[in-house]
């Protein structure tokens, strides 16, 4: 371990397991159903433990590709060498042990075999019958013209993108250019690229001297934590990071590491480009979009707003609500889903003022961090999810205190989705 010490380690380790022996008081009694979650990440992992802590007696499958999941949250982190990739992996012992039944595949597509069933085709494997489907697979990212992913890394996918990436890195030479590329929104982690091209820029003057950072933002200006970054930017890593507004990719040579846009071509050392994004395949596949990217659902119970579609929820960065697209909301969208399919099974309408509320947490250099909070409250009139404006809370300024935080944030976010 680098920069991270064993206390935080062991601090990660330690919430895990406080909360994995968390006693099964919530239980509701006489439920019974059957439900298929695909994705076990933040959103579909809490979905899924939940359902099983609260539900009682009903029957919920787990789908996911991996056997394991390895998360955005702290994966910029293992860029700068200061974790691996083995601290933020998470299995699903814990929630098989709550009675979660797991399966390891991919799901493909989903039929309607009656009017009260759902099924669940996998690949390779016998499909899965039930009465709610939940989506939780995350994104997808648009095709950009010459943009070859395993060449020129995304890395907002955790696992062998970040792996990738930091190769890149590891290899770049000193006075070396690394230049990242930031999507329109709505991506997944506003503060995001802004936090990885200060990590980059503080491991990059440590290990590098004389390399440059250079962000290329599709957007009109910073997305989240504006103040804060623009401070990173011209001051902690003046000199280091060049910051371009309203700059549209517009195609990539991956073979060159040269990316085109509309203010000229920018040629890299390195080349990280954070494409636009989408919801998760199966959810596009399925019919589950009227623009082609994100999922209408209704907030009350994330079920598809798509006529015919009822019974098919939809949660984490894949739904269209307009809230943020953060693990920290995933974890809150699951657990009102939750609820709302155990209310179904009840014969009870959902919960009718549900809340949910969002945290990140961003490094700015080797011992410092800086966060954004906020909650997001059910709006009758309009149905939709509306922030509640006393709630925005963003850091003053980036501290050692906050990065101490961030860890302690990350450790009970984690244990309370996948132990
Ligand atoms: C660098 C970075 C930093 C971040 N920092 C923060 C932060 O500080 N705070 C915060 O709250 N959020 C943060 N995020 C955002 C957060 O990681 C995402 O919002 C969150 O992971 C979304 O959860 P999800 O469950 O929707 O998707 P995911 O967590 O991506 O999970 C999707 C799962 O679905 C599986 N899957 C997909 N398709 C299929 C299929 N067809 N069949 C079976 N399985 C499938 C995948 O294997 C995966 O396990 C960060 C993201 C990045 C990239």
């Amino acid at each position: 371990m680098n920069t991270i010490s064993r206390r935080h380690f062991l601090k990660l380790a330690g919430a895990a397991t406080a909360l994995a022996a968390t006693p099964t008081f919530l239980k509701a009694q006489n439920l019974s159903g059957r439900v298929v979650v695909v994705g076990g990440g933040f959103a579909g992992a809490t979905l899924a433990k939940y359902l099983r802590l609260w539900g009682g007696g009903v029957a919920v499958t787990l789908v996911d590709a991996n056997p394991a999941h390895i998360s955005c949250i702290l994966s910029n982190l293992v860029l700068s060498n200061s974790l691996n990739l083995s601290q933020i992996t998470f299995n699903y012992e814990s929630l098989k042990q709550l009675g979660v039944n797991f399966v390891q595949g991919r799901a493909t597509g989903i039929e309607k075999p009656n009017n009260t069933t759902w099924r669940v085709q996998i690949a390779g494997r016998t499909p899965l019958d039930c009465e709610h489907v939940v989506l939780a697979p995350g994104i997808d990212f648009q095709p950009i013209t010459g943009w070859v992913a395993s060449q020129v890394p995304h890395a907002w996918e955790a696992g062998a993108q970040t792996t990738l990436l930091k190769q890149q890195l590891q290899a770049m030479p000193a006075g070396g250019l690394f230049i990242m590329t930031i999507p329109p929104k709505p991506y997944r982690c506003p503060p995001g690229p802004y936090e990885r091209a200060c990590v980059v820029a503080d491991y990059l003057k440590r290990t590098k001297p004389g390399s440059k950072v250079i962000i290329l933002d599709a957007n009109p200006g910073i997305v989240a934590e504006a103040e804060t970054f623009t401070k990173a930017f011209t001051q902690t890593h003046a000199g280091v990071i060049e910051y371009h507004p309203n700059v549209a990719l517009l195609a990539v040579d991956s073979n060159q590491r040269i990316a085109k846009t509309n203010i000229g071509d920018f040629k890299a050392d390195v080349l990280n480009v954070i494409a636009p994004q989408k919801a998760g395949g199966i959810v596009t596949s399925a019919g589950l979009t009227t623009d082609g990217r994100w999922a209408p659902v209704n907030p009350l119970n994330y079920e598809s707003t798509i006529p015919g579609m009822s019974g098919i929820h939809i949660i984490g960065d894949s739904q269209g609500t307009g809230q943020p697209k953060s693990g920290h909301i995933a974890n809150a969208e699951a657990k009102v889903c939750a609820d709302a399919i155990l209310r179904a099974f009840a014969g009870e309408a959902p919960d009718p003022a549900p809340m949910t509320n969002s945290a990140c947490y961003s490094p700015i250099t080797a011992n410092t961090a800086s966060w954004l909070t906020a909650v997001y409250a059910y709006n009758p009139a309009t149905k939709t999810m509306d922030l509640v404006p006393a709630s925005f809370g963003e850091a003053a300024s980036p501290t050692k205190d906050n990065y101490e935080d961030m860890f302690d944030w990350a450790a009970n976010l984690f244990a309370d989705t996948f132990a």
